[in-house]
């Protein structure tokens, strides 16, 4: 379904620096993977708000969808945690721009202490700083991101194994969200247990019970 794209992907490779990052990730042998979930919702949240903020002088961009949302879906047979918002979103452009490069300030602190670290291998400071969406990587083997930004008529796919490149691709709108964000992870084989409710439900209300957007939860096939 997320792989109707109407053109040949584009093969990005990510800056020097998300590549150093997305290495430890990947390699995380980081104890505190939960963070991730907490990361996620909080930037399915600001696009909720950033919508919020957009529609106050453009309300025809909420259309028939004027409630902010964001939905966990777990599939387990799939192995797949799929965090979907109904925000702002982004277009092809956002995503290349936003998810290839370390734009964010806690990301930036993270790396000069890291480089201030040493020795260290920066695992402590992961749940510091927190490092964002790349945090993803800790979890997830493939992650894909589906975005259209609200007001947009075409939408399109992020890609990536998080191994130096990603791949961005214009997405056929059947397949995307009328607005907003779906970000799936294929979870590792030893990150299984984040398609299961109990542990979702768990982290969510450890992490993100100040989230000021309803949190939904869906078990099934995404
Ligand atoms: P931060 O949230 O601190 O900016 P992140 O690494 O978490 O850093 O996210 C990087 C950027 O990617 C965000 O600033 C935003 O522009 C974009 N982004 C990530 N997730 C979403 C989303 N669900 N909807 C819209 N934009 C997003
Ligand atoms: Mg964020």
């Amino acid at each position: 379904m997320t792989t109707d794209t109407v053109a040949a992907p584009e093969t990005h490779a990510f800056e020097a620096d998300v590549s150093k990052l997305l290495h430890m990730m990947v390699h995380s042998v980081y104890s505190d993977r939960d963070v991730f979930l907490r990361e996620l919702i909080s930037n399915a949240a600001d696009a909720c708000e950033k919508m919020r903020y957009e529609a106050i002088s453009s309300p025809a961009l909420l259309g028939d969808d004027p409630q902010s949302r964001i939905t966990l879906t777990l599939d387990k047979d799939a192995g797949t945690l799929v965090v979907e918002d109904n925000g702002i979103g982004m277009t092809a452009a956002d995503m290349a721009e936003t998810l290839g490069t370390i734009a964010r300030s806690g990301t930036k602190a993270f790396m000069e202490n890291l480089v201030a670290e040493k020795n260290g291998d920066g695992h402590q400071l992961i749940g510091q700083f927190g490092v964002g969406f790349y945090s993803a990587f800790m979890v997830a083997r493939k992650v894909e991101v589906v975005s259209r930004r609200a007001g947009e008529p075409g939408a399109a796919i992020w890609s990536s194994d998080g191994l130096g490149t990603y791949t961005v691709a214009p997405l056929d709108a059947a397949a995307a969200p009328a607005r907003g964000t779906r970000v799936t992870l294929h979870l590792l084989d030893d990150a299984k247990a984040y398609a299961e409710r109990y542990t979702v439900e768990r982290i969510v209300r450890a992490q993100s019970g100040h989230v000021p957007v309803p949190i939904v939860l869906r078990e099934g096939a995404s």
